[in-house]
């Protein structure tokens, strides 16, 4: 039992069991007289437990290149697993609705303090809510607290880039909330270059008038342009609200441009780019906004209406635990080390969108200046769903995606390739001239697979399953397996 354990469990849980070391989770239900209560879930629930072995497994042995995601460190998962879970602290620090809350409070105001410390915010400034449950959530509550009711918002499209919470409706169904509640209109990419077309931007938000225009995107290669962003709101009177969901571990690093000097509003979540918990973070400007002619100053008034439609409006009890891990990932993404690994993230991008383009494959913007791009594999014969499974079955994991000009974006062309996760498992650049060649060969096979499959998605995982190409697809999931485990995985030190 043991041995499994040891292979299964996070470093931190197996350095409990060998050296007894005090864990507040695990010595706590070692007391427990109630079995329910004291059983190590690998005891009591091994239906579950062999689940997540088996995931953790898909971890360790994949290439992880969905653009959104990374590994976290040993500090969140500890943070995630402790007794801070179990404590209800609705309200702010210092003014609970609940008793026993001195140490969340000082708990959160150090999340607080470091979170403004990481992006160089002076607190008479800029306000910080560590609250949100995630990044969609955090977006919610700002269009709840600053635009009316059916009031309305700009975001970029998302078959362009942008994400569902900008507003996402079809001609038929009106998809995100932020479409239901409000009226959202979308911004558009140039479908030749690919590239946000701020001259259409401007054209349309001067005859929308929206309250809040959103610069912010999920599948974009391109730092974007927030002054100019800032001028478009300030000649339409909109406020203008960054999302740096993706690039938030880029931005505290300083290595892409920074959305703070021109926003009124910056919106994050924490476990992208900026590697910490699952979680989301809302930026306000506060203090003195302008000075009328009568000489009088004019304050910023989005404290109140952002901290009141986090909570009571929207949300119950914070996760204090989530936001520990919120304190502790500010506190390494503070610091010298964190700042090489983001700029590592865009030399792996660099890269990996120079090797591809190398190697024939069409790259959206010819480029990248961030952490993902965004390949069209319809030169490479393939469909982004074909694109996305061949891979898959070799495992190397990430996402199709729309790319400009796609009719549907049901059936898109491409795929989001991103290098956040590679780069926390510690590869480098000639590390990815290896991943770029299993793409290629993945890619190519799924090319040929295609070619007698037909068209039909469901033919073409058939064809990858059948006697002819199965052992040519498990050949090369065997290389890229065997690659991958050369590179750890952070809390977990054995496969
Ligand atoms: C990921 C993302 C979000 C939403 O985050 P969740 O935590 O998945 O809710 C919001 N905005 C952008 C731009 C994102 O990329």
């Amino acid at each position: 039992m043991v041995s499994r354990v040891l292979t299964l469990l996070p470093a931190y849980s197996r350095h409990l069991l060998l050296e007894g070391k005090q864990n507040l989770v695990i010595v706590h239900s070692l007391r427990m007289s109630s079995k329910l209560l004291s059983e190590n879930v690998w005891d009591s629930d091994p239906e579950l437990f062999k689940i997540i072995g088996k995931e953790k497994q898909r971890q360790c042995r994949g290439l992880e290149m969905i653009a959104s995601e990374n590994f976290t460190s040993l500090a969140v998962l500890q943070c995630l697993s402790s007794c801070l879970h179990n404590k209800y602290a609705e309200g702010l620090p210092g003014d609970r609705y609940y008793g026993g809350n001195q140490f969340i409070d000082q708990i959160e105001r150090l999340a607080q303090k470091r979170t403004l410390e990481t992006y160089r915010l002076d607190p008479e400034e800029w306000g910080v809510n560590v609250q949100p449950y995630s990044g969609s959530p955090a977006n919610f509550a700002v269009y709840t607290g600053i635009v009316e009711p059916h009031g309305r918002i700009m975001g970029l499209d998302l078959p362009d880039g942008g994400h569902l919470t900008h507003g996402f409706f079809t001609p038929t169904k009106k998809i995100s909330a932020t479409s239901i509640f409000f009226e959202s209109m979308p911004y558009k990419v140039h479908p030749e270059t690919g590239l946000i077309d701020y001259d259409m931007l401007l054209k349309t938000a001067r005859l929308f008038k929206p309250k809040i225009i959103i610069a912010g995107v999920s599948c974009y290669s391109r730092a974007l342009d927030y002054k100019k962003f800032k001028e478009i709101c300030n000649e339409v009177g909109a406020y203008l609200m960054s999302d740096m969901a993706h690039i938030s571990g880029l931005v505290a690093a300083g290595v892409t441009a920074n959305p703070f000097e021109y926003s009124d509003i910056v919106t994050t979540t924490t476990h992208k780019s900026l590697r910490g918990p699952r979680a989301g973070v809302i930026f306000f400007r506060k203090g003195v906004k302008s000075v009328n002619a009568k000489g009088e100053k004019i304050l910023y008034d989005f404290e109140n209406r952002i901290n009141e439609a986090v909570f009571p409006g929207l949300q119950g009890g914070p996760h204090e635990n989530t936001i520990a891990a919120i304190a502790t990932t500010m506190k390494q993404a503070n610091t010298p080390e964190f700042k090489q690994y983001a700029q590592n993230i865009l030399n792996n991008a660099k890269r990996l969108s120079d090797g591809l383009q190398k190697k024939g494959y069409k790259v959206v913007t010819g480029g990248t200046d961030l952490h993902l791009l965004l390949l069209d594999v319809r030169s490479a014969g393939l469909t982004g769903a074909k694109a996305e499974y061949i891979l898959e079955e070799i495992s190397i994991a990430c996402n199709k995606n729309t790319v400009p000009g796609d009719k549907s974006a049901k059936s898109p062309s491409g795929i989001r390739l991103g290098t956040p996760a590679l780069t926390t498992r510690g590869l480098v650049e000639k590390d990815i001239d290896v991943v770029v060649d299993f793409i290629d060969s993945g890619l190519k096979l799924g090319k040929e697979i295609g070619e007698k499959s037909g068209p039909k998605l469901v033919d073409f995982k058939a064809a990858v399953h059948s006697e002819e190409f199965n052992g040519r697809v498990a050949c090369l999931r065997e290389e890229v397996e065997n690659f991958s485990a050369k590179f750890p995985l952070p809390g977990y030190e054995t496969y």
